[in-house]
Formats: C-alpha cells, structure tokens, sequence
C-alpha cells in the first residue's frame, strides 16, 4: 500500500510537470512581451479570459512555431553540430559509470562559443544578413517550435533507449510515462554525436547568449540605445556562460550529465525551460530600459564576477584534487581529504575522493551560493516594479537546494561510513549554520 501511495504521488508529480511547465514557458514568455513583464497583468489577463481559454489564446498562435522560428532553429542547430564536430579540440573522457562505459567528449566548447559569438555579430550586425532584434519579434514562435521539437525528441530517445541503447547504462523502470519523463538512455548517442553534449551544452547553453545578445539589439530598436541596466546584465551573464564554456569538460562530470538520463527532465529542460526561463531578465528588460547609478553597476558587476569566481574556484578545487590524486595544496597547505571506498554495480571495489578542505570545508555545496548570488546580480538591473525579472533567481534557488538534497543521497548510497565522516566535519549542505 505505502509503494503505490509513493509511486502514485511520484507519477503524478511527473504528469503535473509535464502538463505545467510547457505552457508555464510560453506564459512567462508571453507575459514579459505582451504583458509589460507583470504577473498581475497575467492573472488579470486570466480572470478575463478564463485559465483553459486564457492558456489557448496565449499559445495556439505559436504552437507550431512558424517557417522563420523553424528556419532559425535549423540554422543555428546545424551550426553548432559543424563546430562540435569540426572544430579541433583534446579528447577527455567523463567519469566511468558504474556499468564500466568511459564516454569520450572533444573539448572545443570554449572555442564554439567564441566561434558562435563571432559569427552571430559577423553575419547579424555587420553584414546584416539577419535581423538579431528579429529574434525577439520571433521568440513565442520559437519557443513554441521549440517545444514541438523537444516533445517529439523525447519520445524518440524514449524508444531508442529502450530498444536500441547507446551504452549499457540504459534503462527501464517498467512505467513508460516515467521513462519519457526520466529517459531510458544515460548516453545517448546520434551519427556519433553525444546527444546530451549537444542538446545541453552546445544547444540549451550556447542559445543563451545569442538570445541575450538579440533582446539587447531589440532595445536598441526601440529606443535608440542600449540601458546602462542591460549592458550589466547582459556583461555579467555573457561572462557566466563564457566560463561554462571554458571549463565544458568539467560540466560532464556533474549531476546533469553523470545521473540525468536523456529524457524530459533534462533534454526539455535545456531546450525549452533554458532558452525561456534563463534569458529572462534580459527579455524582460528589452521594454524595461532602467538607468542605472554608476555605483550601483559596479558594485553589481564587482559582486557578480566575485560570486563566479568563488564557485568556479571551488568547481576547480574538487577538480584538481582528484586529478593530483589528492596530493595537492589548497590555500597554502596540503588539502585535507578523505580516500573513500566504494563498491560500483559490477561488484568492483573503488575508490575516490571526497575533498575536506578549501570551499569545500564550508559547505558540501557552497559553490550554490556563488551560483544564487551570480545570478541575483544580473537580475537586479532591473529594480524593483515586477517580480519577473527574479523568477530564474528563485527557480534557481528551489532548483539548487533540492539538488543539494538529491546529491545527499546518492553520495550517502555510494560512500556510506565515508560520506557520514565528511558530513560530520562539514555539518551544512549550502549555506552554514542554516541548511
Ligand atoms: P556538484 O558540483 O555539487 O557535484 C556533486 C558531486 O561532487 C557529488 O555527486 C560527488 O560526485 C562529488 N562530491 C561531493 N562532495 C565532494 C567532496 N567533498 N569532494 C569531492 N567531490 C565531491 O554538482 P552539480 O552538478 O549540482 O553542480 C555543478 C556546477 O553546476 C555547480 O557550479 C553548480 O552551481 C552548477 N549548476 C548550475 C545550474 C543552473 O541551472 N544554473 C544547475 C545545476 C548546477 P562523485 O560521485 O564524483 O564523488
């Protein structure tokens, strides 16, 4: 009785966010566009027409997004595939998994994205062959392409992972509405390309700062210059994803690459929710054009790079340490470290190692803090008259702190009496003394 209370409760969850989150990103995007970025409009907007009719006139005019959506789409996908295969780039290799399989990634992100930056202002702005501002004017048909795409996609990488696996860390949980929404393949690959490297880094990431780039260009459009108030933002998460870029091949040792399999949560999620929700502050501020103090820009500017650097420091702590096989210095002495061993789902003994030292002293996911922070910065720009500029800040935020959560567990499951030692020198999971 109690599993099928759990198993009720979880496929419920997963048909709410299924049902929720599409309509959810055509909402936001709607409302910073057409509704002046206020969710008062929006409930104002629903009371008028209805939650189910309100939801229809919203999306029905974009659901199938439309040639030039698609068109945009195509071009920019088929590019970044050409850089990722083409462009010269060492072989790393992600973590083992637990069925023994090594994946292989090129480490030519950095270089796409200085590629892909350089060729949307070559092709945009100074030879005009397209209009960046246009992407703007396009963006509810996109994402509505968008969405069609990934649905589709989805279902797709559904059916392969089930009956024609890419490595043996596929797998089924015996609930199809489960597997769509979790994915059956861990690594899922295409004509040789890794789908998650691709849909997540090359796609969800690499679409971020063009469209940040275009509703700049838009405002630019409209009102003749670019607010001092989108210049900070836009600076400030151009330099947050450049150094995504630059350390890519530490990204394929996350949770998103190493747990997530190629399903909804993720692949929707990059290609949708990313595109949608991340660029928001931007969108929001291409009809919000706020003036800044010169203090304030600064001081927003000076917090934010600080905020990267502390969790980009702390990403390379943990990085370094195992590579050095835990014979390496951290803020002047020799790291503290616990060597610990774990069993791996051939039955293999193990061994890793878990970090007591540097930022990873302070909390077991500090590095979120740096995170929230981050963002907050390139979200204050835009003062204080809606909440919408905020919703990625505080999406984020639930986001990281029932991440922190789900990697409690399974660093428990997989270290055991290690991961109980770690926790009892370093107590909090994100902020200390609080959670
Ligand atoms: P983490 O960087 O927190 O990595 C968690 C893993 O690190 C654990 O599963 C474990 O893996 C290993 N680990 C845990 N504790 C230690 C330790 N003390 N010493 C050494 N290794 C340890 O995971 P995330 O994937 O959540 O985050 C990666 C980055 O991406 C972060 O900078 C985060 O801020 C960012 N991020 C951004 C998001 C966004 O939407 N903007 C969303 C999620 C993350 P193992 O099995 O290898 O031991």
């Amino acid at each position: 009785m109690h599993y099928t209370n759990k198993a009720f409760v979880r496929n419920a969850g997963v048909v709410l966010i299924i049902l929720l989150t599409p309509p959810a990103a055509i909402a936001l995007w709607f409302t910073s566009q057409n509704l002046d970025g206020s969710f008062v409009n929006l409930f104002e907007f629903f009371a008028r027409n209805g939650l189910f009719q309100g939801i229809y006139k919203i999306w029905a005019p974009v659901f199938f997004g439309s040639k030039t959506a698609w068109l945009m789409i195509s071009a920019f996908a088929l590019f970044e595939i050409l850089l990722l295969k083409l462009l010269p780039g060492k072989k790393v290799n992600g973590p083992t998994t637990p069925k023994g399989y090594t994946p292989e990634y090129k480490d030519n992100g950095f270089f796409a994205f200085l590629i892909t930056l350089f060729f949307f202002w070559l092709l945009g702005f100074q030879f005009e062959l397209f209009s960046p501002a246009s992407i703007y004017d396009h963006f509810g048909e996109i994402l509505g392409a968008l969405n069609l795409f990934s649905w589709a996609f989805c279902l797709f990488l559904y059916f392969k992972g089930r009956y024609s696996p890419s490595t043996p860390d596929s797998g089924t949980s015996g609930n199809p509405l489960f597997d769509y929404y979790w994915g059956t393949d861990l690594y899922p690959h295409i004509f040789g390309i890794n789908v998650k490297h691709f849909t997540n880094c090359r796609f969800g990431m690499m679409s971020w700062p063009l469209l940040i780039l275009a509703f700049a260009a838009k405002q630019y459009e409209l009102y003749g210059h670019v607010s001092n108030s989108m210049i900070v933002s836009v600076f400030l998460q151009l330099v947050y994803v450049g150094i995504f870029f630059f350390y890519e091949s530490g990204y394929f040792k996350t949770m998103d690459i190493q747990e997530d399999r190629a399903g909804y949560y993720i692949v929707w999620g990059v290609m949708v929710w990313v595109p949608s929700v991340y660029t928001l502050t931007a969108h929001y501020l291409v009809i919000h054009p706020v003036t800044l103090s010169t203090g304030f820009s600064v001081a927003l500017i000076v917090v934010g790079l600080l905020s990267f650097y502390s969790k980009t420091s702390m990403n390379r702590q943990r990085t370094n340490v195992r590579v050095h096989n835990g014979d390496y210095k951290i803020w002047g002495h020799k790291a503290r470290i616990i060597r610990a061993k774990y069993t791996d789902d051939k039955g293999e003994k193990r061994e890793s190692i878990l970090l007591v030292d540097g930022w990873w002293r302070i909390a077991r996911h500090f590095h979120y803090v740096g995170e929230i922070l981050g963002a907050l910065c390139w979200s204050l720009p835009a003062l204080f008259f809606d909440f919408m500029p905020y919703f990625y800040v505080v999406y984020l935020t639930l986001l990281l702190f029932h991440r922190a959560q789900r990697d409690d567990v399974k660093c428990r499951a997989k270290y055991g009496k290690y991961w109980d030692e770690y926790c009892k020198i370093v107590p909090y999971k994100v902020i200390p003394g609080v959670f």
